[in-house]
């Protein structure tokens, strides 16, 4: 069975020594976050992920949800138990504003309890992480008394969020969607139409699910242009917040599926149900965005999450499974055979995730960071600035988070052998969950495209100019020291690559747009290496400081960030020279054949 153990050492490393929490104590919510709280609270969120959250997660995969005949679903075994204990903690809330019912604590504290609690049970953490994107799209858009009403209650757990953007016939493109909504006389609308792929559509965790439904108002323009955005409770409140009437929405049915089987995918039929719409009429799909885009970079957490579990397993398993003798001769010669990490293909294997997992939860931690900065920050230029890297970063995180994170579950299984195929040892179950991150919350091609085709040309190239200059301003700063020279070296170059792969895309995407298309995903896998080597460049010069300065006992810890480190840039980075020749051969030969011939 597989076990895990939330990285708070390394949590606290970043926080601390690489990122410096107590910089930023001028914003709201930080100096709460002294040192001595951030510890006692990751402490208690690994305490809960361990020993509560994580021993549920074979449970749910084996049982999954249930619909009932009366429309009912209910989740596996001990989650309603679980979510009672998470809410009870406050976590759902730990970073949402105090007069609400939040805590009011960093954002980037929500980032890294989510992580843990996706890597011990990725289906359970999908309830109250939907939640949380709900709030935020409520927070961003909904009038106040809407807020008053819907909030307190979110936040603290009791009634839980869905998003709703999906139908049979319209996936990707939102354009297509067909659920309508009838205004009536009091305000409100009666909204009509089937929504597919719902997750935690229906469940009985909380005594009301708040779905946040995108639909046509009657008479409204076709395509994106005639989107607006509403608020569906399961049962209608009333204006003190008591439960009233069970709404017009119900669950038609679950979702068999690959993995992520203690979350109830459901169909949802929407029979005149009454919603009120949240931010401008027509204007559904920007205020779906604040959604989205949380929710894209807490898929981008699932990546890592279930990439860090998997690898904790498949390391604990290659330091037990006797097999063959070391190339170097017997390292344990009383035994019939070496353990399997002798073998460096088996050390290659488990260094490849450690070094995209250590660098993948700074990119978060960053980037949280810079979502605590746009929402807190009393300046505009400063919010402005973050907000840009937010754009530019949430696809890069959203796209090869979770396609390393899925190929890292393989390679951890890969570690195992048969035993990694078969359902006993549990990495089966990691690469079935992993899977889904690559697809909803808009498909990895699709987040490709939106940086290449949006972000990059947005505001003149203002973000992406800001991550080249602030990349290149560290990579001179510490070109010189020699102690740096393999962490800033190799940065250079791939930066360099990541450089020529945008001017490439200047000069030869306008005229065909197809050359963009087809060298996209190159291109955010290519932005993705540059971000985690600049992280490791990071991690590496504040390991190589401290170790210097007296490490205070922690010199193994900081020697393994300098070799993992290392290992990055000498055999996962060199990966930006192929990303960029594939980007340079354009389009022709993956357009030329026709469709009939494919
Ligand atoms: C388990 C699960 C949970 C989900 N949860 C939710 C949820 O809570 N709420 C919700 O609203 N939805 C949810 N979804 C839906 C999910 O977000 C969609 O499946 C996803 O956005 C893709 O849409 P689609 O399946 O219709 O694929 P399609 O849009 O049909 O795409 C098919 C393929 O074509 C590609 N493609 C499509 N258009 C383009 C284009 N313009 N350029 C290049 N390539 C393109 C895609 O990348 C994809 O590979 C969930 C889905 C699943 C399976």
């Amino acid at each position: 069975m597989p076990t895990y153990k939330a990285p708070v050492d390394d949590v606290l490393f970043l926080l601390k020594d690489v990122f410096r929490l107590e910089r930023y104590n001028n914003l709201p919510g930080f100096a709460d976050a002294s040192p001595d709280i951030l510890e006692a609270v990751l402490g208690e969120a690994a305490k809960l992920c361990e020993d509560i959250v994580q021993p549920l997660n074979r449970i749910g995969d084996q049982q999954g949800c249930a619909r009932h005949k009366d429309g009912r679903v209910t989740t596996p075994t001990g989650f309603k138990e679980a979510y009672r204990r998470y809410i009870e903690g406050g976590w759902l809330g730990i970073s949402a504003p105090e007069e609400f019912g939040g805590q009011g604590l960093p954002m980037v504290l929500t980032t890294i309890i989510n992580e843990f609690l996706c890597s011990a049970n990725m289906a359970f953490a999908m309830y109250p992480g939907l939640t949380q994107g709900a709030i935020a799209a409520l927070l961003a858009h909904a009038a106040p008394e809407q807020q008053r009403m819907f909030l307190p209650k979110m936040i603290a757990g009791h009634w839980s969020g869905t998003m709703n953007l999906t139908e049979p016939h319209c996936g990707t493109d939102l354009g297509l969607l067909r659920t309508r909504a009838a205004p009536q006389l009091d305000g409100s609308y009666k909204i009509t139409g089937t929504k597919i792929f719902i997750s935690a559509g229906e469940h009985d965790l909380a005594e009301n699910i708040v779905h946040l439904v995108l639909a046509r108002i009657e008479g409204a323009p076709d395509g994106v242009k005639g989107i607006s955005l509403f608020v569906v409770p399961k049962v209608l409140p009333g204006p003190d917040g008591s439960l009233g009437a069970i709404n017009g929405v119900s669950c038609g049915s679950i979702e068999e599926k690959m993995g992520i089987h203690g979350n109830s995918t459901c169909v949802m039929n929407y029979d005149g149900a009454t919603g009120w719409l949240i931010g401008q009429e027509n204007r559904g799909l920007n205020a779906m965005f604040v959604m989205m885009n949380e929710a894209r970079l807490g898929v981008g957490v699932q990546g890592l999450a279930l990439s860090e579990v998997a690898y904790q397993n498949a390391a604990a398993y290659a330091k037990e499974r006797l097999q063959g003798r070391a190339l170097t001769g017997a390292k344990f010669p009383e035994k019939p055979a070496d353990p399997i990490i002798v073998h460096p293909d088996v050390r290659r294997t488990l260094m490849t995730i450690r070094a995209f997992n250590e660098a993948a939860r700074a990119l978060l931690v960053w980037t949280a960071l810079k979502a605590d900065i746009a929402h807190r920050a009393q300046d505009e230029k400063t919010r402005q600035s973050a907000d840009d890297h937010m754009g530019l970063l949430t696809p890069v995180i959203k796209g090869v988070l979770t396609d390393q994170g899925f190929a890292n579950t393989v390679m951890a299984q890969q570690v195992y052998g048969g035993h990694g195929y078969i359902a006993e040892h549990g990495m089966e179950q990691f690469v079935r969950d992993a899977r889904i991150a690559m697809i909803y919350e808009g498909t990895n091609g699709i987040q490709a495209l939106d940086l290449v085709g949006r972000k990059l040309a947005r505001d003149g190239g203002r973000a992406v100019m800001a991550f080249f200059n602030e990349v290149g301003a560290f990579a001179k700063e510490h070109g010189n020291e020699a102690a740096m020279q393999p962490y800033v070296a190799p940065l250079n170059q791939a930066l360099a690559h990541l450089q020529q792969a945008t001017m490439w895309f200047m000069q030869h995407a306008m005229e065909k747009p197809d050359n963009a298309g087809a060298g996209a995903t190159d291109y955010m896998h290519l932005f993705g290496l540059v971000a985690l080597a600049y992280m490791w460049a990071q991690m590496a010069k504040v390991a190589r400081d401290k170790l210097k300065n007296g490490a205070n006992g922690r010199e193994d810890r900081l020697k393994a960030k300098l070799v993992t480190g290392r290992f990055f840039m000498e055999r996962m980075l060199p990966e930006t020279s192929t990303h960029l020749a594939r980007i340079q051969a354009g389009a022709d030969s993956v357009m030329q054949l026709p469709a009939e011939a494919l």
